[in-house]
């Protein structure tokens, strides 16, 4: 089992306040899912016949106790994900894709809501949670969420890949997000607060819509990656999954992310890392 919440105090104009990271379990790629030197079409191939799977990896999920309000970023998994029956009403090849491609360990636990009470939080209190992208390890907990707002971005809810919806909690029915501004390094971007300290930034690739969270601190500015990459050392070393639905995107994700890094401090926080709490506790930049 991954090391649960690790909690981070930074500050906003000289406020404190807190960020957690909670692993809601672990999941298991195949190993070339998380990292193949294919590109394009072909590279489905390479995970689909490879036999190996990575190491346990985190399912983290990331609470902002921001001064504007309380956000979640993703929402892990749940401890259903393994009974027989869990896919029943999804498709043969979603079914397929999700029993031999990936593995899951999740108990009851770590799912979010115990863990938020853990902390001393209620899912209740969420104002907003904020989807990096609509992959099962990261809206699956999205049913603890039925008080909170949820966003996702405009592209990543009308052009997906990977979605199931399927499994959604019938309820759901998220606030699409515009990217209407324009960063000169990252692209297209949107504000989510009035201090303009919370941002959602395009970074396609592993989905069209895919995105990451910005959260600019007096520290430096933490980037909840999502699944850009499955560990920083993917940025460094120009090493791509071989799940992406895109891969010049992919690229240039990579290039303007280096770069944004760069420009100011950055803590890159993917969300399968399994050194990523570590890195938020000790603020270590890319
Ligand atoms: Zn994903």
């Amino acid at each position: 089992m991954t090391p649960s919440t690790i909690t981070k105090t930074l500050h906003l104009n000289g406020t404190p306040f807190k960020v957690h990271a909670i692993s809601t379990g672990e999941v298991a790629v195949k190993s070339k899912f998380r990292e193949t030197k294919l590109k394009g079409k072909l590279a489905p191939l390479s995970f689909i016949f490879g036999r190996s799977f990575t190491e346990w990896m985190p399912i983290w999920v990331w609470v902002i106790e921001h001064p504007e309000g309380l956000f979640v970023i993703d929402t892990g998994e749940n401890s259903r994900i393994n009974e027989p029956a869990y896919f029943a009403q999804c498709d043969g090849f979603t079914k397929w894709l999700n029993r031999t491609q990936f593995k899951f360990r999740v108990q009851r636990a770590e799912e979010i809501d115990q863990q938020l009470e853990a902390i001393g939080l209620s899912c209740t209190q969420v104002d907003q949670v904020v989807m990096t992208h609509m992959h099962i390890d990261h809206f699956d907990g999205l049913h603890h969420f039925p008080d909170s707002e949820i966003l996702v971005h405009r592209l990543e809810w009308e052009k997906p890949y990977g979605d199931i919806p399927a499994l959604y909690p019938s309820w759901l029915s998220p606030k699409l997000v515009d990217l209407n501004q324009n960063h000169p390094i990252l692209g297209p971007i949107a504000s989510l607060t009035s201090d303009d300290t919370l941002q959602i930034v395009h970074t396609p690739g592993h989905t069209y819509g895919h995105t990451a969270i910005l959260l600019r601190t007096d520290e430096g500015t933490l980037c909840f990656a999502g699944d850009v990459v499955y560990h920083q050392g993917q940025l460094h070393q120009d090493k791509y999954s071989g799940g992406c639905i895109d891969f010049k995107a992919a690229a240039k994700t990579y290039e303007r992310l280096r770069a944004f890094a760069k420009s100011e401090s950055v803590v890159i926080l993917p969300s399968h890392d399994g050194e990523a709490g570590e890195r938020l506790e000790k603020l270590s930049f890319f």
